[in-house]
């Protein structure tokens, strides 16, 4: 469940501080320390799951959560109807950087056309 070597798991735990915005029994959702739009949050699935790569049918429903966390979150932060954007990074050509699955909510700005976060 936990990865004792995990960033994220450490802030799930709170073990590494974060600036939290939100959590259920589920998720977990902070602000990222390096935010590139007025509102970066990622949503963190309190299970351990290293990328989308590890997503199968038996476990999908996982994701179900998450994007609920991030409509109630583009709400809350005032973006729901003005615009935003959800991300996987996954893997190394994907942008990946911490190997525990997350979804970035990015918005606030006009986040153009790139599909990158
Ligand atoms: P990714 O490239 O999709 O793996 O994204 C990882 C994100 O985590 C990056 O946007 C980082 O800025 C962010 N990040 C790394 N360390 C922390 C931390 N301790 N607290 C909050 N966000 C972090
Ligand atoms: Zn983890």
């Amino acid at each position: 469940m936990m990865n004792k070597s995990c960033l994220f798991c450490k802030i799930v735990e709170g073990t590494v501080p974060s600036d939290k915005v939100y959590e259920t029994k589920e998720v977990f959702a902070f602000r990222d320390i390096h935010p590139k739009a007025p509102v970066h949050i990622l949503i963190v699935p309190k299970i351990h799951l290293t990328s989308l790569a590890e997503i199968h049918e038996k476990n999908v429903t996982i994701l179900n959560p998450l994007f609920l966390a991030a409509v109630h979150l583009a709400k809350e932060n005032g973006i729901l109807d003005r615009g935003f954007r959800t991300v996987f990074n996954c893997n190394p050509e994907g942008g990946q950087m911490v190997y525990h699955l997350h979804l970035h909510l990015l918005g606030g700005r006009p986040l153009g056309g790139a599909m990158g976060a």
